[in-house]
């Protein structure tokens, strides 16, 4: 808890407010983001309003200020939860993770790059020169992969459109050795469609060079070049790039009952940057190899086939680059020749940056994935931070008033169940022998979850005006009620890929562009599985993340956006309070009031701070430690702050600890 600051600014920690309504959280919240205060604390946890204005408050002095400082020493700040990850890191020797959420133009990403150069300037006090790269590649790879993730969209000029957890691997003295990035689910059908108003990846505007996107291109290439892409590699990118804008002219016609390429001097400009031979474009776009029984033919497109083939390709061929370049950085930043039976335990912080819940006006297949994953990361905010610390208390025999809260692992289940849940009926649907078709989709939902609580569809509820088509259905999410649109959902799992696209990029003379191609091998009597579908590889990522972020030691910030203009003057109430409703974070006050800041085991708190007693020092004659904490503690004058669980001592307020650190130093 933050008390230091002056209370024109509002209370520094919502813990502190007079009392925990949704009216006083929201008053508090507003007066601190019109006083400037950005960010204010729900115990250990940040919540931060996107001020939509330089803040002066990143540099190297704020730094200092925060820098090996405990978190309620000094106003709230993004630097401190860094502070507190990377001490709980070093000191402790734990994984810790920063989770970053809210929704799109809330401030996530920037809030990740403020925490990776707070860690960047804290580390490295010997100016190790290894260290130094690691740390330079890792900020650089932020640049590589916004030019490639991120695009202009209504909502934000630089939006990333893909999911990422990001390591930093850590040596015994805490200085970064490396990291790992994954990705999730990239949008990639933005390569073929923009809304009004968007554009497709930087990257495009970019290798296209035009006015302002130049300099930007440069400082791209640059940095590939300095994480370590070799010319070869840079180059091949930049002509993947221009063969998918070039797709994008590529349009096709009939003539009698044959399908051909109209523009075909287009052909011979792929084939030349694809590294192939002209026939083999042409006829990769116009017809596909298929296996009936033991032949193979080779069955021409129609327009319509071929269109969505050329779009496919573009899709697929920008989303194969974009995970490469994950994986070549990946490749060069991670850690190396690191003996932890020489050099001790390895390590790490984790920082997730990834979409917040959406709700647009059409509501399809990538939003659906995305409200999933945040429902899942929901879920893990509730078992760690609601659900453990209730548990905990009644384990120790603390009295506790049981806080309620939605436990939103219904829905979690109805999207991820083994057969029952959405993704089971979706990718059931599209194996399908005979119609597959998005309504059989349908069908399937409505037959097996007619029941479930938080689902419903226009067949269901055929009055609910607010499911206008036959095809929409509903989902009750956490953060409130979503109309999705079968509309494309059976297309966009299957995400086909003809074979012959794979083998042309494999048949490639490019070897870089070949090894991203290695399934194109195969030739059509080989290809016996049937590739993941979407639904079940974003699933499985989600699963992995979510186990990967459960074993580490959370920090949580929540970003909050507080109008649709990008405006720094202009704190829309309602907007907000939706924001402040979903991410739970009343709940989270509710809680973390009733709680206590502090907990250590009786031996271990005995051993830190028995000096400062008498009754303790050097060695105590009480029947058991937890009656020498309780005298030590009452000793102090701070019996009155702590609660005497079975094993544990619980301390409420940080300042009582904060006291005892001080008393213990006066001592040693
Ligand atoms: P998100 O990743 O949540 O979609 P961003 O982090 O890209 O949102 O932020 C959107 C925009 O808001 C940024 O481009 C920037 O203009 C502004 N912004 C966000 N956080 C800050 C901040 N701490 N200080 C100043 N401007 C910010
Ligand atoms: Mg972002």
């Amino acid at each position: 808890m933050a008390e230091h600051e002056s209370l024109e600014f509002g209370k520094a920690d919502f813990v502190l407010l007079d009392n925990v309504s949704m009216e006083e959280f929201m008053a508090n919240l507003k007066l601190r983001f019109e006083k400037g205060r950005i960010y204010t604390y729900i115990g250990e946890v940040v919540v931060s309003v996107n001020p939509y204005r330089a803040m002066n408050i990143y540099g190297r002095d704020t730094v200092e200020q925060y820098k090996g400082r405990e978190l309620y020493e000094r106003p709230p700040h993004l630097f401190a939860i860094a502070d507190a990850a990377y001490k709980a890191m070093k000191r402790r020797n734990k994984d810790t993770c920063i989770v970053i959420s809210g929704e799109s133009g809330a401030g996530k990403t920037e809030a990740s790059k403020y925490i990776m150069q707070y860690i960047a300037a804290i580390t490295n006090p010997n100016q190790r020169a290894e260290v130094e790269r690691v740390k330079n590649m890792l900020l650089k790879s932020n640049c590589v992969l916004e030019a490639f993730g991120n695009a202009k969209t209504n909502r934000n000029d630089n939006s990333s459109r893909f999911g990422k957890y990001m390591d930093i691997n850590f040596d015994f003295k805490g200085d970064p050795i490396g990291g790992h990035i994954s990705n999730y689910l990239l949008e990639k059908s933005r390569v073929i469609f923009q809304q009004e108003g968007e554009r497709s990846f930087h990257s495009f505007y970019q290798v296209n060079s035009c006015i302002n996107d130049g300099a930007d291109f440069k400082a791209v290439a640059d940095a590939m070049k300095v994480i370590g892409f070799t010319g070869d590699e840079i180059q091949t990118v930049y002509k993947i790039l221009a063969a998918i804008l070039h797709l994008g002219n590529l349009t096709f016609g009939v003539d009698g009952d044959v399908t051909l390429i109209e523009n075909t001097k287009l052909v011979s400009v792929l084939r030349e940057l694809l590294s192939t031979k002209e026939e083999n474009v042409e006829k990769a776009l116009l017809y596909r190899t298929v296996a009936t029984g033991r032949d193979v033919i080779e069955k021409q497109h129609t327009e319509q086939e071929a269109s969505y083939g050329r779009d496919a390709l573009a899709k697929a061929m920008y989303e194969r680059l974009f995970c490469w370049i994950v994986g070549r950085i990946n490749d060069i930043i991670e850690v190396k020749n690191y003996d932890a039976r020489v050099h001790g335990k390895n390590t790490v912080i984790g920082v997730l940056d990834i979409y917040g819940f959406e709700i647009f006006q059409n509501n399809s297949f990538e939003q659906f994935c995305i409200n999933y994953c945040n429902e899942k990361l929901q879920q893990l905010f509730i078992q760690l931070v609601l659900k453990q610390e209730q548990e905990e208390y009644q384990r120790e025999g603390i009295p506790w008033k049981h806080i309620d809260y939605f436990n939103n692992q219904i829905i979690v289940d109805l999207v991820e169940q083994q057969h029952k849940g959405i993704f089971s009926v979706l990718d059931e649907a599209c194996m399908n022998v005979g119609k597959v078709t998005d309504e059989v989709f349908l069908q399937g939902l409505n037959g097996k979850l007619a029941k479930h609580a938080h689902y419903t569809s226009r067949k269901l509820s055929p009055t609910d005006k607010n499911l206008e088509f036959d095809r929409d259905f509903r989902i009750r999410h956490y953060a409130g009620d979503v109309v999705y649109s079968v509309v494309g959902f059976i297309d966009k799992n299957k995400d086909t890929l003809f074979q012959d696209f794979k083998r042309l990029l494999y048949n490639s003379s490019n070897t870089v562009l070949k090894a991203m191609w290695p399934e194109g091998k195969l030739s059509i009597t080989e290809v016996t599985k049937r590739p993941l579908t979407a639904a079940t590889l974003f699933k499985n990522s989600m699963i992995s993340l979510v186990e990967n972020l459960a074993c580490k030691e959370p920090y949580y910030v929540r970003c909050i956006k507080p109008n649709d203009v990008k405006s720094p003057l202009l704190f829309e109430i309602e907007r907000c309070r939706h924001q402040v409703e979903y991410l739970g974070l009343l709940e989270n006050v509710r809680v973390r009031r009733a709680g206590f800041a502090y907990r250590q085991t009786y031996p271990r708190f005995l051993q830190r701070y028995k000096m400062i007693s008498e009754f303790t020092w050097p060695n105590h004659d009480l029947p058991s430690d937890r009656e020498a904490v309780k005298k030590l503690m009452q000793g102090c004058g701070f019996d009155h702050d702590a609660a005497y669980g079975k094993t544990k001592v619980f301390i409420r307020t940080p300042r009582t600890l904060f006291s005892l650190e001080e008393q213990r130093a006066e001592m040693v």
